[in-house]
């Protein structure tokens, strides 16, 4: 990401909003007086951060609070300005954005101390207040990433750390996945310079010999497309570094293709998804296992698709994913995507979606009321929303997300928290099982519950959740 000017950014809100030109010029000159006289360790003037930050969002259509809250959200940190002072300029919600964003700074898993269990609280709390917070502060972290190279090298693996643990899972559970995959690439860049630059040579000299073959592949698809009356997009897509890294580790070797370059078909209505991957499947022969619908079944962070992977040409196998306009800007952006949808009432439109249908949302509400005490509250914060998932299936089909480490009573209590206490029997995929079974990606799990079954003292030592353990409690 390179700084822009304020003629640049302008120009990019020009492209959708122009009624905001006059408040952002008055935030954008309040900001430049405010950090005048300080520099970047790049050598640079202050106010090219605040402008390049405001500048990431006018690129995903971000409103008029946002903007101007972004480029103001350095100035009570690290200027004499104080919250009132910007509620009086600016308004209400524009103080209450720098403020939340200021705060989003300090959290820290890592300090021991009392006092700043307390403090990481409030701020992981302050989260859930208004979603706008959480996407300033991921377009702040993505210019500081990109400017690392300035800071010493154990500043370098401090930040690139906090970024993985704190910011890409952030990022994640707003949808916001380009801007997860990019702060992933900008961390291992320091987490694990030898291993990204192997990576990323490898995937070049695999890109290179692909590059023929996508090309006419791209080109055979669009045009069988547009000959039925269907309009659409071709595109390359490649997997991000870190992402080929974690395949990596699992075992998988570079050659794969399929899980590395995949092709992007983009339609405008869901009926069309269906049509092209019966006009795909005429062209290349799919590999049946492979196919999914995640347009009838979605994934738990919203994402729809359809993916099948095919017999392309030189023995390749590619994925192809196939999806609406719609679809692609819900997943490339997540709930930033409203900005471009809803322009009319996006900022309620995002918030009522992650209050009803994130599971993050909803269980950092429920572990706020389980511990009173704060270091309790903060650590199962990061051991349950903070560290990895596994996604499991119900009998029904539906995708359910939890904590990494999970067992079928975990699981039991948070598809039927009123009847897991009857629990008799546990199937994953149809063979019988214990019920301390750990779960693992895409088991499909049945419970069967009776009712002469009780639930057991020992299941408190049984379950990753809060959830489970607060209910078992109750049942009990
Ligand atoms: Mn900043």
């Amino acid at each position: 990401m390179k700084s822009v000017s304020i003629g640049e950014l302008i120009n990019e809100i020009n492209k959708y909003d122009s009624t905001m030109i006059f408040d952002v010029m008055n935030a954008y000159n309040y900001a430049r007086d405010k950090h005048k006289n300080q520099y970047r360790e790049s050598g640079e003037e202050y106010i090219v951060h605040p402008l390049t930050v405001a500048y990431i969002l006018a690129t995903m259509k971000a409103d008029k609070d946002t903007i101007c809250a972004s480029l103001l959200h350095d100035v009570l940190e690290d200027t004499d300005t104080s919250k009132e002072d910007i509620e009086f300029e600016f308004g209400k919600t524009v103080a209450e954005l720098v403020d939340g964003v200021t705060k989003l700074s300090r959290v820290n898993f890592e300090s021991k101390k009392e006092r700043n269990y307390a403090n990481t609280r409030k701020i992981i709390l302050s989260i859930t207040s208004d979603v706008r917070v959480v996407l300033i502060k991921l377009a702040d972290r993505l210019h500081n990433m990109s400017t690392l190279s300035f800071k010493n090298p154990e500043k370098q693996q401090e930040i690139a750390r906090e970024t993985m643990e704190i910011f890409v899972p952030l990022a994640y559970n707003i949808g916001a996945y380009k801007m997860k995959c990019d702060l992933e690439d900008l961390s291992f860049k320091y987490i694990d310079k030898s291993e990204y630059d192997r990576i990323q040579d490898e995937t070049n000299i695999l890109l290179y010999e692909s590059n023929e073959f996508l090309k006419e592949m791209v080109n055979k698809i669009h045009k069988i497309l547009l000959s039925e009356h269907i309009p659409n997009q071709v595109k390359v897509r490649i997997r991000n570094l870190y992402g080929i890294y974690k395949k990596r580790r699992k075992g998988q070797k570079l050659k794969d293709i399929h899980d590395l370059l995949a092709l992007k078909v983009i339609v405008d209505e869901v009926a069309d998804c269906y049509l092209s991957l019966g006009l795909v499947h005429s062209l290349y022969k799919p590999i049946n296992s492979k196919f999914k619908d995640y347009i009838a079944n979605p994934k738990t962070n919203m994402y729809q698709c359809l993916h099948t992977t095919v017999f392309g040409p030189k023995d390749s196998l590619v994925q192809t994913q196939i999806r609406t306009n719609y679809m692609d800007k819900i997943d490339t952006f997540g709930l930033a995507a409203y900005w471009d949808l809803n322009p009319e009432n996006a900022s309620t439109k995002m918030q009522e979606i992650i209050e009803t249908r994130s599971q993050f949302y909803k269980s950092l509400v429920e572990l706020d009321k389980e511990y009173e005490n704060d270091q309790e509250f903060v650590e199962h914060v990061k051991k349950e929303l903070f560290s990895g998932n596994v996604y499991v299936y119900t009998t029904e089909g539906k995708v359910i997300q939890l904590p990494v480490g999970s067992s079928a009573i975990d699981f039991a209590y948070l598809v039927d928290p009123e009847g897991a206490c009857k629990l008799r029997e546990v199937y994953v995929n149809d063979k019988k099982v214990h019920e301390d079974y750990i779960l693992h990606n895409k088991d499909r799990v049945r419970i069967r519950t009776d009712r002469f079954s009780f639930p057991r003292e020992e299941w408190k030592n049984k379950v990753k959740t809060t959830r489970a353990l607060s209910l078992i409690r109750r049942d009990l």
